[in-house]
């Protein structure tokens, strides 16, 4: 089973994918942990995105399209993705369609956790201190939570007739979150 987790940022699109991780028995495709990484190890990428991850702006599309495709095709994770973070744009949500349909594979459910912006700039200065992440700082988070409701909301129309879309309020604490997706999923 396929599943999109979909949010702003600090929605707790991370925190759930890892749950459904261990439940499900899947593998969390994260592209915010993937473009972190490169950065992490300097790879060219890395030397190239650092400075758009650090004032929150999107990483080009041909980039994170290419870091998603062989882990879309690898084999032990068929029919097992939680994608968290991705797609963030229209164009990546049409490369995600065609990726999958190349593998046979198509996407199960979708979860949109909405929640408001004064819940997720708490959530987000709280994690600055306890992650350290460089792009969490506040004018960084306005910024991502801007281009999150210019670019990224608009996907959410690319997919909500879909038969398993479900909105889920993701203001309430994480174990409710969890329960409810878990319900839902049958799991
Ligand atoms: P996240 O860990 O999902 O909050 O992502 C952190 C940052 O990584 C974002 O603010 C973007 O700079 C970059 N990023 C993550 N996923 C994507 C994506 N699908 N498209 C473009 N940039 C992304």
């Amino acid at each position: 089973m396929n599943i999109i987790i979909f949010g702003p940022p600090g929605a707790g699109k991370g925190t759930q994918a890892k749950n459904l991780e261990i439940k499900l028995n899947n593998f969390q495709l994260s592209t915010g942990e993937i473009l972190r990484y490169e950065i992490k190890k300097n790879t060219e990428i890395g030397k190239k995105i650092i400075n758009y991850m650090n004032e929150g702006k999107f990483v080009d599309d041909v980039i994170v399209n290419s870091l998603i495709k062989k882990n879309i095709s690898d084999p032990k994770k068929i029919n097992k993705l939680i994608f968290d973070g991705y797609p963030r744009t229209i164009e990546q949500a049409k490369n995600l369609d065609i990726l999958l349909s190349d593998t046979n594979q198509k996407i199960d459910f979708i979860f949109f956790l909405n929640v408001n912006k004064e819940i997720i700039i708490k959530r987000i200065e709280k994690r600055r201190i306890l992650e350290k992440r460089s792009d969490d700082d506040l004018n960084t988070i306005l910024r991502r939570y801007e281009t999150y409701m210019d670019t990224t909301r608009p996907v959410l129309d690319y997919y909500s007739s879909h038969e398993n879309y479900h909105e889920i309020d993701g203001g309430m604490k994480i174990n409710q979150i969890t329960s409810k997706i878990e319900q839902i999923l049958g799991v």
